[in-house]
């Protein structure tokens, strides 16, 4: 029959060698990559899309963008992908090639996020702030921007770095050859670093966040930091205080005084309407104030920029400079006071007391439900007042019958006004001020929407004070309330947003703190204290540092570990006292 016709359609020529065209390309593609060149490419994303916060900055650093900058920036450019190329000569090994990889690129990614979407930088109080954080902050943090870097950051590279094939070699050569790359790059870096050191030097010391801003060097460090610091704390047993401790006779008249410390989150004395705030973000604390129960102290400044430096620091009896160098784990104002035979109790409405509750009676409102103050999973700070009377009935129950009562120290620590997610911290009901930002993204919003969200949580934590002032009235029992805000906030000024700056150079909207104080008729009585002498000290420069010894007077305990020049009721302790 009719031979089989192989039917031909003619084509055009360049579209047979269309194939051959890229016949060399897709060889050098799926050629096996030379190990050290492979880490060369990684080197180079992470010096310039993993680092565009920096070198960002470095750009807005002069106006004159001319050869001088150009060259600033080329030598800090070569400084940064050859302190990376030493950096990955030490940790990329064959076996583990790939997934250090990938972690480089997330903390690259991640870290470029926050730099630039809140003007944050990475240091070793912001990586222990990072791991002890809980599902609701981290869900406060997530947006869809984030999800884009995230996507373009670590998902693309992360995929094409996965899929690489390597040449494999014998593991001598390549550890010589790494490391002989190692010294090559370090050699390079100090020629460069020597020839340029006038101006990076300048340019370092005038901008010292500039160190916290190198990824993935910064998180490195911290870690490395932070392990050495808990390691070595882990190591040593923890320093018991207040062995000597004791609560100073009441008399015969004296009923055992009620004190509740509220630890404020993120209030920033600049937003709040007794510091002299354009809006009066705190009516019902003027009002006391107006009526003399309540005094005001307008120069406070914090220990930290952070929950997890400020909190441990302001129950610690060191203060911020000594606490800052410490590596001995001590016992806290808590264990003092509970030695001394008080009921100590730690209510919380925030990611944890950060070690400070450890050894108290402790309640977190975490699995709380209640479908007005908790909705969404997340409770306002009136919840701590909801269960306040019953954790105070259940801690009157643990007292050994027969043993006196002397008083009792409740600690309220409040979300306040965690971000940046501010409006999640009022109440529809409650947001004076609008409109208020919604998101989490603050770069998407208007500034003066941010200070109006920022402002509704101030003026909530306002009405919550205002709160537990009304049921501290409601007490049979002489009381008390003191409230210091952890640290301040940055809204945007500067280009900076949240707070954690390094302390050294943290702007005073981040350390400028309020503290108020508020004392029952029958307590200031009991005391024989009065408010002229409260007064004297409304004024005075004081700080977290006076925290711990001013609340051992407070709570009329006597130990040889408190200073009487931090305690900033000594003024009005009479001679006799
Ligand atoms: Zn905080």
């Amino acid at each position: 029959m009719a031979a089989c016709v192989r039917f031909v359609m003619p084509m055009p020529a360049y579209f047979t060698a269309f194939p051959a065209f890229f016949r060399p390309f897709s060889k050098a593609f799926h050629r096996p990559w030379h190990p050290l060149v492979l880490l060369l490419v990684l080197a180079l994303w992470l010096t310039t899309l993993g680092n565009v916060p920096l070198w960002r900055t470095l750009w807005a650093l002069t106006d004159s963008h001319g050869l001088r900058t150009g060259l600033g920036l080329l030598a800090m450019g070569v400084i940064v992908f050859t302190a990376t190329t030493v950096l990955l000569c030490l940790l990329v090994w064959p076996r583990w090639r790939k997934p250090v990889g990938v972690a480089l690129l997330m903390v690259a990614a991640a870290n470029s996020y926050f730099m630039s979407a809140y003007g944050v930088v990475i240091d070793p109080s912001m990586m222990a702030n990072t791991v002890q954080t809980d599902v609701r902050e981290v869900r406060d943090l997530l947006s869809g921007s984030m999800g884009v870097v995230l996507m373009l950051g670590v998902v693309l590279p992360g995929v094409w770095w996965w899929r690489q094939p390597v040449q494999e070699w014998p593991a001598m050569r390549l550890l010589g050859r790494q490391l002989g790359l190692a010294l090559l790059a370090l050699v390079l870096m100090m020629a460069v670093i020597w020839a340029s050191f006038q101006d990076l030097a300048s340019t370092m010391r005038n901008h010292k966040s500039l160190r916290y801003m190198v990824n993935p060097f910064n998180t490195v460090y911290a870690s490395g930091r932070l392990l050495v610091g808990q390691t070595t704390q882990a190591r040593m047993s923890l320093q018991p205080m207040g062995e000597d401790a004791a609560v100073v006779s009441l008399g015969a008249a004296g009923a055992p005084p009620l004190i509740v410390l509220v630890v404020g989150e993120t209030v920033r004395a600049a937003n709040f309407g007794l510091a002299g705030y354009a809006r009066d973000t705190t009516p019902q604390l003027r009002q006391l104030q107006t009526s003399g129960e309540l005094t005001y102290f307008s120069n406070v400044r914090s220990c930290g920029t952070n929950t997890q430096v400020s909190v441990p620091c302001m129950f610690s009896h060191l203060g911020r400079e000594a606490q800052a160098k410490n590596d001995i784990p001590y016992e806290n104002l808590l264990d003092v006071l509970q030695r001394a035979g008080m009921q100590v109790l730690w209510l919380d409405n925030q990611s944890g007391c950060k070690g400070v509750c450890d050894r108290v009676p402790n309640s977190s409102t975490l699995t709380l439900k209640d479908p007005k103050l908790c909705p969404d999973g997340e409770c306002y700070d009136e919840i701590l007042l909801r269960v306040l009377p019953e954790r105070l009935a259940e801690l009157e129950k643990t007292r050994p019958p027969g043993k006196a009562q002397v008083g009792t120290v409740v600690v309220l620590h409040q979300m306040g006004n965690h971000g940046p997610a501010y409006y999640k911290r009022t109440p529809a009901d409650m947001k004076l001020y609008q409109p208020e930002c919604r998101t989490n993204v603050l770069q998407d919003c208007p500034a003066q929407e941010i200070v109006n969200a920022y402002d509704n949580a101030v003026h909530y934590t306002d009405h919550f004070l205002g709160q537990t002032v009304r049921w501290l009235k409601t007490q049979t029992r002489p009381t008390a309330m003191l409230y210091v805000s952890d640290h301040g906030e940055s809204l945007g000024e500067k280009g900076l947003y949240l707070h954690g700056m390094p302390y050294m150079m943290a702007p005073p909207e981040q350390t400028h703190v309020p503290m108020a104080l508020w004392l029952s008729k029958s307590f200031q009585s009991q005391r024989g204290w009065d408010g002229a002498c409260l007064q004297k000290q409304a004024n005075q420069a004081l700080s977290h540092d006076h925290y711990f010894h001013s609340v051992l007077s407070l709570a009329q305990v006597k130990t040889r570990w408190q200073k009487t020049e931090l305690d900033f009721f000594a003024a009005c302790k009479g001679p006799a006292a």
